[in-house]
């Protein structure tokens, strides 16, 4: 079978590539799932280009946002079935780290991860081992989800637990910074959780517009107008009660702080690269009382959300697909989702 091999962190872009290799053999507790869909992702960027390593093991399959069909069940597994559809939460907590047993198991301690610990969606059949199943992280869906959107409902996941993070609710006025998949999804997010209005920092005019369409009250372009002026002026000159920042531009933190209202809260949500330093003024944040959060993963409780507001139409992901290619094109797949212009970019089979 087909399957994107990635030999290592070094030497991008010949560290990996599109190879024959054995399809894995379902054991007895296992579920083999034929790859419908897997999407490429923010963290897929470091991790091909060697800025995310942890869990990442040399000549192994990476991609963790995952929707396929089973193609077979092992003889001891109960409850699924050859040919339902399934999205896989791709993070298993350890379910007893002092992380997990404090009601944060999306920070496991020992979190093993399909796409890390074990091979992921970048090949045409993909193991799904017994943990992973045991753990309730195969997930069922009806016919109506698309197989892109079913893989999206993993970086949903992450969104909500960003935006229980960030603490948006009802009438709260929101800042989001970058309208890549992820902006976007917090913007759809945000306003289902009631805030008041969203405006959307982003320099690509197409992710703007289409932060328009989805809801925002205001796209700004911060490098011809002035986001800190905008933000003042929609909020009475008092800043935004929530910042999600939605891209990890280091730069960015100091004006992001400024533009947060008293007592409001900033989750740093993206990913930023490792070991680089942010330089931000803490008068800021000592005198406004700011909130500074982060958020990382999902609990299975937000992912189980996250497919059931895909399930009920109520959030559009597939608005946020640009491309899609075959498996034996994945060279270009990640050539266009690393030049940064595309939203979601999906592998499909
Ligand atoms: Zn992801
Ligand atoms: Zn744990």
């Amino acid at each position: 079978m087909k399957a994107v091999i990635l030999h290592g962190p070094e030497n991008y872009p010949n560290n990996y590539e599109v190879m024959d290799i054995e399809k894995p053999v379902c054991g007895k507790k296992d579920i083999l799932l034929k790859m419908k869909a897997a999407a490429l992702c923010g963290t897929d960027k470091r991790i091909f280009t060697g800025g995310k390593t942890k869990g990442v093991r040399p000549d192994s399959v990476v991609g963790h946002e995952i929707c396929g069909v089973i193609e077979e069940v092992g003889e001891e597994v109960q409850g699924y079935s050859a040919g339902e559809k399934v999205a896989i939460a791709n993070v298993i907590p350890c379910g007893h780290c002092s992380a997990c047993l404090s009601g944060r198991e999306n920070a496991c301690l020992n979190r093993k991860a399909i796409g890390y610990e074990f091979n992921g969606g970048f090949e045409e059949y993909i193991r799904v081992p017994d943990i992973c199943i045991e753990s309730g992280n195969v997930v069922k869906l009806p016919e109506s989800v698309s197989y892109a959107a079913g893989a999206l409902i993993e970086p949903l996941a992450c969104c909500i637990r960003g935006l229980y993070n960030t603490g948006t609710g009802f009438n709260d006025t929101v800042l989001i910074i970058g309208a890549g998949p992820i902006g976007l999804m917090h913007l759809q997010l945000s306003l289902i959780a009631g805030a008041q209005k969203v405006i959307v920092s982003e320099l690509d005019p197409e992710k703007r517009e289409l932060a328009l369409k989805l809801g925002a009250c205001r796209a700004v372009d911060s490098s011809k107008e002035d986001l800190h002026a905008i933000v003042m002026e929609e909020t009475g000159g008092e800043g935004v009660d929530r910042i999600v920042m939605a891209i990890g531009v280091n730069a960015l933190v100091d004006s992001t702080f400024k533009l947060a209202k008293k007592g409001g809260t900033v989750c740093l949500f993206a990913g930023f690269p490792k070991g680089r330093m942010s330089e931000f003024d803490p008068s800021v944040i000592h005198y406004n009382e700011l909130n500074i959060t982060g958020s990382t993963a999902y609990k299975r409780s937000d992912y189980l959300q996250a497919a059931d507001m895909v399930i009920n139409g109520k959030i559009d992901l597939d608005a946020i697909v640009s491309a899609k290619f075959k498996l034996e094109d994945f060279r270009e797949a990640l050539d266009l989702h690393m030049a940064g212009t595309a939203l979601k970019v999906v592998i499909e089979d």
